[in-house]
């Protein structure tokens, strides 16, 4: 088939409506499975490179590609089956949006374990291919431990349908599970059937705010010796983007300056903050501290933690990571690199927040001079550090799209990124689903790509 050939061919599939061209890129909308099948067995034909794109909410460049490949958009694959409510799960195409999914779980007493500061722009479709984690991975894990199902259409057309829902089923290879955050190199996810969970009857939150990780990290294991299985949220903020989320957002410090503040979010059988109260008034070296008395206390205090885009707008360059590794080795790590950076690097400020019950932290350096420092130096003291903290990772939930392509090696052996890629070519032969996304070893690196 011929590229006008195909141009014509998509256009009986979609309608000339759904595909469009802007910017010398082609987009397509497929509105079902079907199309979608139809759509990516016409591009395999023609061997030509797609790009699956979802809310674009990513944040390592999964949906940034040359101009040859066509934009595959899962905007229109919205449809939704009822909550089944004695099986707790629901179905709904790739498009929908995480917010939207909350939304509908919430109108059934019930609520979904994904949850992220991008919910009303990203989509279940890309929350699945980034196996999306979030601030309630410390109750629900990350999005995989809900997936009960996927329809996936692999890059030459082929639809492999499991929406069942099945909680048992070991007849064979749990395909599915190869597709949870692939990235969109292996099929494109066009629906998803996913696992809800009752809805606590009330929640506690805190902000407590000490001088140390020592003792703040000592506070949050109490709380998760005291409320087991009840910690929904067990978040950090060091002091630097602390102050500048809540000086940027114009939002009153819920409480007096510290050097490391720490959010619980505890489930609660009754609306009764009681216990809550009464335990948090027993621990030991809180500089300062609050409970959210109401919705808006717990609005400011998620917006301050949310509020990494006042970051990216603070400096004319702002480089971000975000890295796994054990809980307890966070102190060390973060003491280690600040002083790398403070001593090798003039005009940058260095922030550090995220998701203390994971071991996740996300590292944003903002640099006021943009052409002092090459990105490779920074990339070294960041991620270098991290050798001697094993077990640990390069991404612990954003995936490597292009901007962590070159650091893979780091966290995977060359025998894992082979077999990846064997994985790979055996479903996408022709590599024409986001080629722009590699996964190479590290000698592939030392000679450009
Ligand atoms: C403010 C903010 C906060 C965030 N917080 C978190 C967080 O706490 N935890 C977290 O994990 N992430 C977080 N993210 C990152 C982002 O929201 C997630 O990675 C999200 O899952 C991406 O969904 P999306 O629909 O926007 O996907 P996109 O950005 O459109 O795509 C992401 C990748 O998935 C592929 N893809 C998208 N849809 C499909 C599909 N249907 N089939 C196959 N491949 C597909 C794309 O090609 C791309 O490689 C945050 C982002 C922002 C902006």
């Amino acid at each position: 088939m011929s590229l006008s050939g195909l141009t014509t061919e998509l256009q009986s599939i979609l309608g000339e409506a759904h595909i469009t061209e802007q910017d010398c890129r082609v987009r397509i909308r497929p509105g079902s499975t079907s199309e979608l099948a139809l759509c990516l067995a016409a591009l395999n034909e023609t061997g030509t490179k797609v790009t699956v794109l979802g809310g674009g909410t990513g944040l390592v460049g999964g949906t940034s590609a040359d101009n040859s490949a066509v934009i595959l958009s899962t905007e229109r694959l919205t449809e939704l089956s009822a909550v089944d409510k004695e099986r707790r799960v629901v179905t709904a195409g790739a498009g929908v949006t995480l917010q939207h999914l909350q939304n509908l779980a919430q109108d059934s007493d019930m609520r979904m374990g994904l949850d992220l500061g991008a919910r009303g722009s990203c989509t279940i479709g890309g929350n699945v291919s980034t196996n999306a984690g979030g601030i309630n991975v410390i109750r629900y894990g990350m999005i995989r431990r809900d997936i009960r199902g996927l329809e996936v259409v692999l890059a030459n057309g082929t639809v492999l349908s499991d929406l069942g829902g099945l909680e048992k089923n070991n007849a064979g290879y749990d395909l599915k599970q190869l597709f949870i955050g692939s990235e969109g190199t292996l099929g494109v996810v066009a629906a998803v059937t996913i696992a809800l969970h009752p809805a606590p009857h009330g929640q506690c939150l805190l902000l407590l705010g000490f001088d140390a990780f020592a003792p703040m990290y000592a506070a949050a294991q109490r709380f998760l010796s005291r409320f087991p299985g009840r910690i929904s949220a067990l978040e950090v903020m060091w002091r630097a983007y602390y102050d500048a989320c809540s000086r940027g957002l114009a939002i009153t410090a819920p409480i007096g300056a510290a050097e490391v503040y720490l959010i619980v979010q505890v489930d609660l059988d009754d609306f009764d903050k009681g216990p809550v109260e009464a335990f948090a008034s027993t621990l030991d070296d809180v500089v300062d501290g609050c409970i959210a008395q109401s919705a808006r206390q717990e609005e400011n205090i998620w917006a301050i933690r949310d509020g990494s885009e006042v970051i990216e707008r603070a400096h004319p360059i702002v480089h971000s990571y975000d890295v796994s590794l054990r809980p307890q080795s966070l102190a060390i790590y973060v003491d280690e690199i600040t002083t790398a950076i403070r001593r090798n690097f003039t005009d940058t400020q260095i922030y550090f927040f995220g998701h203390l019950g994971d071991g996740n932290i996300h590292v944003m350096i903002g640099l006021d001079d943009a052409s002092a420092i090459a990105k490779s130096r920074l990339d070294e003291a960041v991620y270098g550090p991290l050798t001697n903290l094993t077990p640990s990772s390069i991404s612990a939930e954003h995936g490597i799209g292009i901007e962590k392509a070159p650091h893979l090696w780091r966290s995977r052996s060359d025998n894992e990124i082979a077999t990846m890629n064997t994985v790979r070519r055996a479903l996408d032969p022709k590599s024409i689903l986001n080629p722009h996304i590699i996964y190479a070893p590290r000698s592939a690196w030392l000679t450009p790509i």
